[in-house]
């Protein structure tokens, strides 16, 4: 029996999609990208999370790959934008075509193993600065899968036209463990509160009104 194949970069979106696979399917493999981001702690995080389910988890190191998608304060030396995720100044965060090349790396994975599916955490939050979490990138990815593979494989994206505080309720309803994921694009050893992917995921703890499990240095 093959199970789709969850991309996990260890945030809460990715963990939740996990866990919502797992919910739908039974069962769910997750694969993690080592693309040389700043916030390391993300794979860390990624393992807890499979392991929590049983996942079968391979972590791929396209670090070398990573070294050239320069310009991005996540692979590169520029610096993180504080405030919030919406802002014109989290274009800084954008990483070369990082979406296609994790999703495409997965599609191979899926192919081979006779996988359905890729299932990506990509949200409605994410949008506004990031076009590969658009749901135009979604259709053009299945699109390209069929016409390269012999066999469809879906790209399934469960939170497509869901909000962080609609991911946060399905993930907490899921018992996915919040405290093991890790959301801060700075990679300190304690999130660093003021950036924009921390400003993003404080808002949705607060909006559902539930405490983040995280410390937070501010
Ligand atoms: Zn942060």
């Amino acid at each position: 029996v093959t199970v789709p194949l969850v991309v996990l970069s260890g945030g809460m979106d990715s963990a939740t999609a996990l866990a919502f696979t797992v919910a739908t399917y039974g069962a769910a493999d997750a694969i993690t990208v080592d693309y040389g981001q700043r916030h390391v702690r993300e794979v860390e995080a990624a393992r807890v999370q499979a392991g929590r389910w049983s996942s079968r988890h391979d972590v791929v190191d396209l670090s070398d790959v990573g070294r050239l998608l320069t310009g991005s304060a996540l692979t590169d030396t520029v610096a993180v934008p504080r405030g919030r995720y919406d802002a014109p100044t989290m274009a800084a965060t954008v990483v070369p075509n990082r979406n296609a090349i994790l999703a495409t790396v997965a599609a191979g994975v899926a192919v081979a193993r006779g996988a359905p599916a890729i299932v990506l955490g990509i949200h409605s939050g994410d949008h506004h600065i990031y076009p590969d979490c658009r749901p135009e990138f979604v259709t053009a990815l299945h699109r390209l899968l069929s016409v390269a593979n012999d066999r469809d494989v879906r790209v399934d994206a469960p939170f497509l036209h869901t909000d962080k505080a609609g991911i946060l309720r399905v993930g907490v309803a899921l018992d996915v463990d919040y405290a093991a994921t890790w959301t801060c694009y700075v990679g300190g050893d304690v999130s660093c509160g003021t950036c924009g992917s921390c400003d993003e995921r404080r808002a949705a703890f607060d909006r559902v009104g539930i405490p983040d499990p995280l410390p937070y240095t501010i």
